[in-house]
């Protein structure tokens, strides 16, 4: 948002940053093992790309660089202001701008605002009774404590998500024991992962074109699996259910154990997972799978519902992130004092992602339902990117001080959102995607393409472009 703004000429914002650098959630998240799953020559911006990815799947510290990098490059320093943490985002009324307000007491007015505070960005540590009891260490994987040696550590692993089966692997090469505690099983692929040779990464640095065409057959590649997520959900069992049951075959050999980690739900009702490694990490003697479920934690460990006592040194948590609550703990107030919370009281939603009735020129990036669980999240965040450079422009252009959407179109389009959800395999079963009222605040229904059309070339109609103040 900040390198396209430049590149509009607009110097005068500024990006609000908690933390005291860049980077987001590859800035915080280091756990071993943390790599992106979707391939990085399209896991990065379409305007900047890094010909010199060491892997086609790129592990954290070189996606990081990447952004730290993308920051220097385009300039974008000395617009942050670190360690700027937001309480609250209010419209005054009288004065028809927007006041923000930090933890420091600071208050801000702006004309505009835009956030970019991600949907995985607050480590979710289940409430479970006894934890304060425990003398062990625990950590979240979003926290880890890489100066805590787990040689030779009794450890338990809470969670069999995204994050976890990259860690474990890890985890139970160090650990004398493992043992992860395991709610759901999860569908896992293998990673088609390998490194990317030095005459690959030449060629690609003087062949850009060939780099985007890669890129492209990627995009194209992934592009097509929505239909399975959306439309034939029957393709899911050759494309996912097959392969799946194929490689924990090949990697697990005992028939109880299959069937412990064999799903009982649909294929991609939660994210699908890649892993050349997990399963097969089950086959060491001191690596155990653990479905009984969690009663409490002890001092020295973890008791299941069936009186079981697992005597541990370390938890750890894989147990994922507070994804509800949209843009929490921020307080947002638009027009008359609403509470965005308060609006979205029976789920977040908004126009394409980006915009609420009430909340003039408030733009979201990553907003509810635009997140996607077959394709690259950068695509969409360019859309969205280009769209608020759209109404920008617009409000140029017919001398606007306000841009607002309407608030029909705004409930006909998120209703929409919510029918064609219906009809998607996520409606199949419970995941990070749906809230506890049975909502899908996340995902986007359709394909990324039909995103793009809408946010790129559809009339702006849909808003009201005002004089005001
Ligand atoms: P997650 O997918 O939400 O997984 C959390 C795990 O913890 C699940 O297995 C969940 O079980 C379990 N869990 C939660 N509360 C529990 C409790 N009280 N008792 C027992 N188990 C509990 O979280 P994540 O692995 O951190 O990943 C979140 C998302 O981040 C991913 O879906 C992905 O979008 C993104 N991510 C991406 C990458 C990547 O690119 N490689 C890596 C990490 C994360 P249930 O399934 O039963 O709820």
């Amino acid at each position: 948002m900040a390198a396209a703004l430049r590149k509009a000429g607009i110097e005068d914002f500024i990006l609000l940053e908690k933390a005291l650098d860049v980077g987001g959630v590859w800035r915080e998240n280091r756990y071993p093992g943390a790599a992106c799953d979707v391939p990085s020559h399209l896991y990065s911006f379409s305007f900047h790309p890094n010909p010199d990815w060491s892997r086609k799947f790129a592990p954290q510290a070189e996606i990081l660089a990447y952004l730290q990098d993308f920051a220097s490059r385009f300039d974008l320093r000395r617009h942050i202001r670190f360690g700027a943490e937001v309480r609250s985002v209010a419209f005054d009324d009288a004065a028809s701008h927007w006041q923000v307000t930090l933890t420091d007491g600071i208050v801000l007015q702006t004309q505009f605002v835009v956030t970019a505070m991600g949907q995985l960005s607050r480590p979710a540590v289940p409430d479970i009774p006894g934890q304060e009891q425990f003398t062990g260490k625990s950590f979240h994987s979003a926290d880890w404590d890489h100066g805590f040696d787990l040689r030779g550590k009794r450890v338990a692993v809470i969670g069999t998500g995204a994050s976890a089966i990259q860690f474990v692997p890890i985890v139970a090469d160090q650990a004398a024991s493992l043992t992860v505690f395991q709610r759901s099983p999860a569908y896992i692929l293998p990673r088609p992962d390998r490194a990317h040779t030095r005459l690959e990464r030449a060629f690609f640095k003087r062949m850009p074109w060939a780099l985007r065409l890669l890129r492209l057959g990627t995009y194209l590649k992934y592009e097509v699996r929505v239909v399975a997520f959306t439309r034939l959900k029957g393709l899911m069992r050759p494309l996912g259910e097959k392969p799946f049951l194929k490689l924990l075959g090949r990697q697990i050999s005992s028939a109880d154990l299959r069937k412990k980690m064999t799903p009982d739900y649909p294929v991609g009702c939660k994210r699908i997972l890649l892993s050349s490694d997990y399963l097969a990490a089950f086959e060491r003697p001191t690596v155990r799978l653990e479905t009984a479920d969690i009663r409490r934690i002890t001092a020295t460990g973890i008791e299941t519902q069936d009186g079981q006592q697992h005597a541990v040194d370390v938890i750890i948590y894989g147990t994922g992130f507070a994804t509800q609550e949209f843009l929490a703990p921020l307080e947002i107030t638009g027009r008359r004092g609403k509470s965005l919370r308060k609006a979205w009281a029976q789920g977040a939603k908004a126009h394409l992602g980006i915009m609420v009735p009430d909340f003039p020129n408030f733009f979201m990036l990553y907003g509810p339902n635009t997140n996607l669980g077959h394709n690259s999240i950068i695509y969409m965040l360019e859309s969205q990117i280009a769209h608020v450079m759209r109404c920008l422009k617009q409000m140029d252009r017919s001398k606007a001080t306000h841009v607002e959407v309407a608030d029909e179109v705004y409930q006909r389009s998120t209703a929409g959102v919510q029918r064609e959800l219906a009809r998607t395999v996520w409606a199949g079963c419970k995941s990070w995607y749906i809230d506890a009222h049975g909502h899908n605040g996340s995902n986007w229904p359709g394909s990324t393409l039909t995103y793009r059309w809408r946010t790129r070339w559809r009339t702006l109609d849909a808003y009201r472009f005002t004089q005001q103040g």
